[in-house]
């Protein structure tokens, strides 16, 4: 069954041509149906399986009528990335359709947004933290509101949205549309959708067994010879682009340094990274300028980079949920891709977790050549934290001759914190 199907306007399936989708995807297929027909729907599918366009393309359909210059969908995401890459797809998609989309997230400046509502945005796509100021501030208008998108609810959910959630769905018009979007149905997700969603219509793709275009191997290595076991692979690999997993930013980071001194073109994304140097990270693994980009879990968060040959574990993820999150990455949209997974000891209890939700077992691979028994340094000098730097409490007189220089590596004395647990509440969120 082809686009044609779903009888959407010609200027919406200009976007889609124009984007190169054949086919609709299984998550397509069952979802755009029923939100055609104004249904609320739960839609049980993770990332990389076209689940953006299964909720934007019958929403634009919906919006392509009525009127313009006020919000009429609400998209909520977790992470800044995620939020891009829906208000990405909206653009593309709704190329033809003058239908404006906006986003809303934190760590950027509040005028630019101000000013795309002011404009008139029909949607408008949003991180809770920031969308909450706004409405605190009386900066958006959501009295009009049609429809509201909940994507990667369990995301939200681990990261401590839920209160969020609640105070914005306050807000709302009480008669609107509802989607909520979920890799798992997990007994909380399923109260949140119990909450919110009204009559729903639930449809799934996959559970949570990673997408099977995905090869999948483990490397069991002993934790201080990961990074060399690493760039032993990379030779031996042939990869086009790789997304690399560490537990902590701390750890993204250095093992980003140690990939661009052993001359790789590769860069790190965690959560410490300014705006504009995480757009700019993105950007530059998107286009090919950095081939290997090396992230924590939350700062990954949804990245859609189509062409992601290898997701490497350096580090086992937390949960299994975390690692089908993360190799959803590879294997997109029918691409084959290949997901290491490096394991210690330590590992073997979560590997079997995993192996469950695989249904089979991974194979385990050793690397030929690799002298896996090196011993381990007295002292770890590879993730040792550098010292605290003292912190200022209060601007005080400072010798103005000498202004504090920043080096190449600006905040790299900081202590970084593993990113899991819940959002900060003060910072850089909002
Ligand atoms: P998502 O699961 O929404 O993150 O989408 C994963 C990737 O699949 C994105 O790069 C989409 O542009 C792409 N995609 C979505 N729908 C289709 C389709 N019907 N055919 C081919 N690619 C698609």
């Amino acid at each position: 069954m082809g686009f044609n199907s779903f009888k959407l306007d010609r200027k919406i399936m200009n976007g889609v041509r124009a984007l190169g989708y054949a086919t609709p995807t299984p998550i397509q297929l069952q979802a755009i149906p029923p939100v055609l027909d104004g249904r609320d729907v739960m839609g049980l599918a993770q990332t990389g399986t076209g689940k953006t366009a299964a909720f934007v393309l019958p929403i634009l359909q919906r919006l392509i009528e009525g009127p313009r210059g006020r919000v009429r969908t609400l998209i909520v995401a977790p992470t800044r990335e995620l939020a891009e890459q829906i208000h990405v797809q909206i653009v593309a998609l709704g190329r033809d359709t003058k239908l404006r989309s906006c986003t809303i997230y934190g760590g950027v400046s509040v005028n630019p947004q101000i000013q795309k509502l002011r404009d008139g945005a029909e949607i408008v796509v949003a991180c809770p933290g920031r969308l909450l100021d706004h409405i605190g501030q009386k900066t958006i208008d959501l009295s009009n509101l049609e429809v509201l998108v909940l994507d990667e609810a369990d995301r939200m959910f681990d990261m401590g949205f839920l209160p969020d959630i609640r105070k914005i769905i306050k807000v709302l018009p009480a008669k609107r549309q509802n989607l909520m979007f979920s890799a798992t149905m997990a007994d909380d997700i399923r109260k949140l959708a119990h909450e919110v969603l009204r009559d729903p219509i639930t449809v799934q793709v996959g559970h949570t067994a990673p997408v099977n275009t995905v090869a999948h191997a483990l490397y069991p290595v002993e934790p201080h010879l990961k990074t060399a076991l690493l760039m032993e692979l990379l030779k031996h690999t042939d990869t086009e682009s790789i997304l690399i997993f560490a537990r902590e930013k701390y750890r993204a980071k250095r093992i980003g340094q140690q990939l661009e001194e052993a001359g790789y073109k590769a860069a790190s994304l965690q959560g410490n990274l300014s705006q504009n140097r995480r757009q700019e990270a993105l950007d530059g693994f998107r286009s090919g300028k950095y081939q290997i980009l090396v992230a924590t879990d939350i700062a990954a968060r949804g990245i859609d980079v189509s062409s992601i040959s290898h997701v490497v574990n350096y580090d086992m993820p937390d949960t299994t949920d975390a690692y089908t999150h993360r190799i959803g990455r590879t294997g997109r949209a029918a691409k084959t891709g290949d997901a290491f997974t490096f394991v210690s000891r330590e590992d073997e209890f979560q590997v079997k977790s995993i192996e469950r939700v695989l249904g089979s077992k991974i194979e385990r691979r050793l690397l030929k050549g690799f002298d896996y028994k090196k011993p381990a340094p007295a002292r770890d000098t590879e993730f040792a934290r550098p010292p605290r730097e003292p912190q200022r409490r209060k601007p005080q007189a400072r010798p103005t001759a000498t202004p504090a220089k920043t080096s190449a590596a600006p905040r790299s004395a900081a202590p970084e914190r593993p990113e899991q647990g819940g959002p900060r509440r003060s910072g850089p969120r909002r």
